[in-house]
């Protein structure tokens, strides 16, 4: 039954924080720049912010399970995960696959992340909160189906692409990338797709090297992917004029039912790894392009998960930014 307390409620535009301490387990060295502090900053500051604060909520989450994982990755690299990281004691090694850290609460840590979307998936279709933000680690972008790499183990975004898909019949997901490295894993993962269209826009020359404009996906995925590459040095314009001129146009065409973006803040202006140098100013004026996006087709709904940066001040100020515009739309 619908009551005069419950209207209220779905008129508060209420948000949740996807955040465990347990992110903070996922030990990757005394000078790796993915590390435990681009997290406790942020969440001090979100916790002493009356105004965020009486506005969100800080759901509990489980993590994903090996059928979850399966949405995406084969059932070899899942093994290959779980083996390499129970081999490990109190040590650190690489994973084989690529350039990514672990230690023995890896796998348990980057499950929570994915778990982290899942929830907030069930939440927001549940009608309990209007979107989320989770501030996760480690990083999913750069792993593909089989591959860890670029600090990433499992493919968070990619996991909860599908998991809208399977669970809620949903038809067509958008992803929007704005970190400042390309995330080749999930173009890889939906390039011959056209359910779920990758947007990217991110620094060209620059690590991992895929993410050119002629990249637009193959097959029945031809014209699902696309990529703005910035030379070093862009900034909060050329963000909002890829949004608003080619993202836009392109969604008016697509229609999402579901909006989630990989949130990265190393494209903010002195990230000690990239080279851009976008503002909170515009990652809010970015938020708001994409509010826009999901009022017109996808009834609100969006998902924020953290995926690089390297300069905790920039989290705390971009994530606050992007808080502060979901509280109030
Ligand atoms: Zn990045």
């Amino acid at each position: 039954m619908m009551t005069f307390s419950n209207f209220n409620f779905a008129n508060e535009q209420k948000v949740a924080v996807m955040y465990d301490e347990r992110f903070l387990l996922h030990n990757t060295g005394p000078s790796h720049p993915e590390n435990p502090e681009r997290l406790i900053s942020v969440i001090s500051d979100l916790k002493a912010n009356q105004k965020i604060s009486s506005k969100i909520i800080w759901p509990n989450f489980k993590v994903a399970t090996f059928d979850e994982l399966n949405l995406v990755h084969t059932n070899e690299y899942i093994e290959l995960v779980d083996h390499q990281v129970s081999q490990l004691k109190n040590n650190r090694a690489y994973l084989s696959t690529g350039d990514t850290p672990i230690s023995k609460h890896s796998n348990d840590v980057a499950k929570l992340a994915v778990g982290a979307g899942l929830e907030a998936v069930d939440l927001i279709m549940a009608g309990e909160i209007s979107s989320a933000f989770a501030l996760v680690r480690p990083p999913g972008h750069h792993a593909t189906a089989s591959r860890g790499m670029g600090f990433c183990i499992y493919n968070n975004i990619a996991i909860v692409a599908r998991y809208l898909q399977k669970k809620y019949d949903l038809k067509r997901i958008l992803i929007v990338d704005f970190d400042v490295h390309h995330g080749n894993g999930t173009q890889d993962i939906f390039y011959e797709d056209d359910s779920v269209f990758y947007f990217s826009i991110h620094q060209h020359p620059f690590y991992p090297g895929t993410g050119r404009p002629d990249e637009t996906g193959t097959g029945k995925g031809k014209g699902y992917t696309l990529n703005i590459d910035l030379p070093a040095g862009s900034g909060d314009d050329d963000l909002i004029k890829g949004l608003r001129d080619q993202l836009k146009p392109a969604m008016d065409q697509f229609k999402p039912d579901f909006v989630i973006v990989s949130a990265g803040f190393d494209a903010y202006e002195g990230d000690i790894l990239g080279e851009l140098s976008y503002t909170s100013n515009g990652y809010k004026k970015a938020a708001m392009i994409l509010n826009d996006i999901t009022k017109q087709y996808s009834n609100g709904r969006i998902i924020y998960m953290l995926e690089g940066g390297y300069t905790p001040e920039n989290i705390k100020n971009a994530t606050t930014s992007i808080l502060d515009v979901l509280i109030t739309n």
